[in-house]
């Protein structure tokens, strides 16, 4: 069976086994991740907001915006790459998802990438990192890749977070920057 396939047998299962009902009874539909499931990168951000929540697509909104840009800053295109959440129904308001729902779709998440087998997962701000490196500060390990149980990880600021404030934004930046030499050392 393709990736492909299986992605969107996993898709199914997830709206199959009502994950966090009164999220999705809230949003508009499920956002379960985009781009190519061969890809050797996978991005994974928090939780999708109103644009991603309209849309059904992860990462459109303005952060998906700067996401984009700084994937064309080492030559890749979303197609290129797979992005995903890991609460995958947008919280109402936009509030920051609750450990409950983390943990609900965590086995979720990681029957995705269990799927795509990417070889660099890059965590996109603080929710993201926590589910893969608990009690890790964001602030002490962005920008340093770590392999846990053989799988490597990237953890980075948020692009939403570093969209609006100088100092982060150049750090993402000049995190994102490494990307291509980690990847080439895996
Ligand atoms: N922020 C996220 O964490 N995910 C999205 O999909 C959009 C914004």
């Amino acid at each position: 069976m393709s990736k492909q396939i299986k992605l969107k047998t996993l898709k199914t299962k997830i709206l199959k086994d009502k994950v966090c009902p009164e999220l999705a009874a809230q949003g508009t539909q499920l956002v379960f991740g985009d781009g190519n499931p061969e890809a050797q990168i996978v991005f994974i951000g928090e939780a999708p907001g109103k644009n991603e929540d309209i849309k059904g697509l992860p990462f459109v909104g303005a952060a998906g915006k700067f996401l984009d840009e700084m994937l064309a800053t080492i030559n890749l295109k979303r197609e290129d790459v797979y992005i995903t959440n890991i609460v995958k129904y947008r919280p109402p308001e936009n509030r920051d998802p609750l450990p409950e729902e983390k943990m609900a779709f965590l086995p979720y998440l990681q029957q995705q990438m269990a799927i795509i087998q990417p070889k660099l997962i890059i965590t996109l701000g603080r929710h993201s990192m926590e589910c893969f490196m608990p009690g890790m500060k964001i602030s002490d390990v962005h920008g340093q890749p770590k392999s846990i149980e053989g799988q490597v990880y990237l953890p980075l600021f948020h692009p939403a977070a570093a969209l609006y404030n100088g100092g982060l934004r150049k750090t993402l930046i000049e995190d994102f920057a490494t990307i291509p030499a980690v990847l080439a050392t895996l």
